[in-house]
């Protein structure tokens, strides 16, 4: 008896072709993947020449595409694993999370609306039109999630997308982009929508920003990359670097504070840029919460020599050191000699002020804590931990009077009260989820809307009926 090897399968499929097609191969469905920046540009150009014939309601069904592939269980399950592997980021079950509220609450065609006017001259519409291609720079710290955020949004509003993973994400990124690009195919989809190359790295995504098909830019990661697209001579949208701090006062509810917290800033083991990574709180709150957070899965290291044996493994000048970005708490705390109890998935620790565990924006979940005398002081401490990103900032307290101040001062894109940080992405709070939050550009939480181009249309004197 003769074995089915793959050989014999493809045989006899080109057989069936054959019969049925007469001598024509099938054409084969493009997975997206080019082998260098201007061929993935120029496909994608075409994509979106082909994309301005769909209607509004192809459009709607491509976005529906899109979340469908996400949110089937074994793609939500094997893209957090497969992260978790590749960047060595991050935590399975949060990744989940992360992966199905963008695949859920992205806003799609829904978010375009159209303004009027008319009277005696007539009546003017502004529509919301795309921009053509767009490049797109994804981090390590969301890579999945950046791909289906920006992604709906974007062919939401009508663009083709050519995205630049981290070079750390290369496998789940291109993983996801084919999947994609095999489900929009099915859908009726004009290929090469969502494209990328096949190696991603820094030489390719300067050339994405220099393309001259590419007419828009959004950078979601650091300064660097924001800085870069910025001074691309393109119109651009950054998305930085956050650093947000966590102010508890006196009036606050310290119990579910204590229990907000932990949540948020272990979520993912930190990584997202709009998780706690520092908190200040007033004096005669600290101890209390510091008691609390502990019930709630926080280690306090104590000892000042082991402070400084986790600060010599974490921290390098100015910068988290990569090896430690969004390992487990208990990694770390392994690292430096401390078994922790099981359960552990934040570490906690009193600094003073200074400390490069409130100024570096570490990105693991090790959260340091400040006391400050009174609330005033607090608002002071972290408008300057901050350092002016205007990116996230959360404050407990039921002081209208304290939050208020607070919000004034602080100007972050961001502002939760009250709650974990996620809770400002759309996770537990209301409002829509986004993994691209423009604060240096000031389009906020990015959706369908920002990534297109206001446009008039006027008809003068008719269509009027007032
Ligand atoms: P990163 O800046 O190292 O990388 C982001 C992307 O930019 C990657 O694709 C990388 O290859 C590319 N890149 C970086 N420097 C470049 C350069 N000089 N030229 C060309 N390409 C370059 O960021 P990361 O470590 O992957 O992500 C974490 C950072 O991103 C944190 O600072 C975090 O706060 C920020 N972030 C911000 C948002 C937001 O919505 N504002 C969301 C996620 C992450």
């Amino acid at each position: 008896m003769t074995d089915i090897t793959p050989e014999i399968v493809r045989k006899v499929v080109e057989e069936v072709f054959r019969e049925v097609l007469g001598n024509q191969p099938p054409a084969p469905v493009s997975d997206g993947i080019f082998p260098d920046m201007d061929s993935a540009i120029v496909a994608a150009d075409a994509a979106w020449r082909a994309y301005l014939d769909c209607s509004m309601k192809d459009r709607a069904r491509f976005v529906r595409v899109i979340r469908d592939v996400a949110l089937v269980p074994e793609h939500l399950e094997y893209m957090a694993r497969c992260a978790v592997e590749e960047t060595g980021m991050g935590n399975i079950t949060d990744k989940i999370a992360k992966n199905r509220a963008v695949a859920e609450l992205t806003p799609g065609t829904e978010d375009l609306t159209t303004e009027a006017w008319s009277g005696d001259d007539g009546l003017t519409t502004v529509e919301i039109s795309p921009f053509g291609v767009i490049g797109a720079i994804a981090p390590t710290t969301n890579p999945t999630e950046t791909i289906i955020n920006n992604g709906i949004g974007m062919l939401a509003a009508g663009n083709a997308v050519v995205f630049s993973p981290h070079p750390r994400a290369t496998k789940i990124s291109q993983w996801l982009i084919r999947e994609l690009n095999r489900a929009l195919a099915e859908a009726g989809a004009p290929p090469n929508l969502i494209v990328t190359v096949a190696e991603p790295s820094i030489e390719n995504t300067n050339a994405m920003m220099q393309h001259k098909l590419v007419r828009l830019l959004v950078a979601t990661g650091g300064p660097a990359i924001v800085k870069a697209v910025l001074s691309s001579g393109k119109k651009a949208i950054g998305a930085g670097a956050g650093n947000p701090p966590a102010v508890v006062d006196a009036t606050a509810d310290i119990e579910k504070a204590a229990r907000d917290i932990v949540n948020g800033a272990s979520f993912d083991n930190n990584l997202p840029c709009t998780a706690e990574k520092e908190v200040i709180a007033v004096e005669c709150v600290a101890d209390l919460l510091k008691f609390e957070m502990a019930k709630n899965g926080a280690y306090e290291l104590r000892d000042p020599a082991l402070i400084a044996k986790l600060e010599a493994l974490v921290v390098n000048g100015r910068h988290a050191v990569t090896d430690w970005v969004g390992k487990d708490a208990w990694r770390i705390l392994e690292a430096i000699g401390v078994v922790p109890p099981p359960g552990t998935r934040l570490i906690i620790a009193e600094v003073p002020f200074e400390h490069p565990f409130v100024r570096v924006e570490l990105m693991m979940p090790i959260l340091p804590i400040v006391r400050a005398k009174n609330v005033a002081e607090a608002i002071d401490m972290a408008v300057i931990a901050e350092h002016g990103n205007r990116h996230t900032a959360i404050m407990h307290s039921t002081d209208v009077n304290a939050l208020t101040r607070m919000a004034k001062r602080i100007q972050t894109t961001i502002f939760v009260k009250n709650g974990p940080s996620y809770a400002g992405i759309g996770i537990g709070g209301e409002g829509y989820c986004s993994f691209t939050i423009a604060g240096p550009t000031g389009e906020g939480l990015t959706s369908a809307r920002t990534f297109a181009r206001r446009r008039r249309c006027v008809l003068v004197g008719g269509l009027n009926v007032r």
